[in-house]
């Protein structure tokens, strides 16, 4: 729902540190000049501007929930700036849910009017971007399933309640992990900080990064309980990725 969260006023809502600011998840991968971006979340215009995203090559999908698609309407700079198609990157389920969401960028486009400019490509397994290997990591969101992506040295896994243990032998060791930790209380779709300390002590990355933090989680108070190697994302973060 994102920090400050619609008419709350909690003392995380209405904390007066940056950190405590959090837009919906998401990443950008840039290398070798492209820019790619793991879910268009409802703010990805504001955080296109914020983060200066002057091309994009890709959009890469997790799985089709509104905090992580309802964007992708504004990537249509892009299109017209770059005048080509943005590869859009998902699971067979993301990609039929982005096609129902998103139904007017499937259809014929009424003479005058800009609609994205998408190419689906289903992800069936890892994949070459520009160079870069792209491994999904299948997780369960509550019933559902989930992509995580492990890119070099580092993987992203948001929104995720379980995974299995093929997917975790794809986790093992790495430099920086990126993963959900919504809150303290145990939530039917989503991992607790406690289930992902857990999870980051099987795993054993070198650090770890906690995202898709709910108010319940000060980004202070949050980060003083935790492991020197564990911390809170936070909105801006960026750190470099061997591969
Ligand atoms: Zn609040
Ligand atoms: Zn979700
Ligand atoms: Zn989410």
């Amino acid at each position: 729902m994102g920090v400050p969260t619609l008419a709350c006023h909690c003392a995380v809502c209405e904390s007066e540190d940056p950190h405590d600011k959090r837009t919906r998840p998401s990443v950008l991968l840039a290398y070798g000049g492209r820019n790619v971006v793991i879910d268009t979340t409802p703010d990805f215009r504001f955080q296109a501007m914020r983060a200066k995203i002057d091309r994009l090559d890709a959009v890469i999908f997790t799985h089709g929930h509104a905090d992580h698609v309802m964007g992708l309407d504004d990537i249509r700079p892009y299109n017209l700036k770059q005048r080509s198609m943005v590869p859009i990157y998902g699971s067979l389920e993301t990609l039929a849910t982005l096609r129902r969401q998103f139904a007017y960028i499937f259809e014929e486009a009424p003479p005058g009017s800009t609609v994205p400019l998408v190419e689906l490509r289903t992800i069936d397994g890892p994949f070459d971007l520009y160079g870069l290997k792209i491994t999904p990591v299948l997780a369960k969101h509550g019933s559902q399933p989930v992509f995580g992506f492990a890119f070099g040295r580092a993987a992203y896994l948001t929104d995720f309640s379980g995974v299995p243990e093929t997917s975790k032998a794809l986790l093992q060791g790495l430099d920086d992990l990126i993963l959900d930790a919504l809150r303290y209380v145990p939530h039917p779709t989503h991992s607790t900080v406690e289930q992902s300390l857990a999870l980051v002590r099987e795993l054993k990355p070198k650090r770890a990064w906690f995202t898709h933090i709910c108010h319940d989680l000060g980004h202070e108070a949050a980060n003083a309980r935790l492991p020197e190697n564990v911390r809170l994302a936070y909105d801006g973060l960026s750190f470099e990725v061997q591969f």
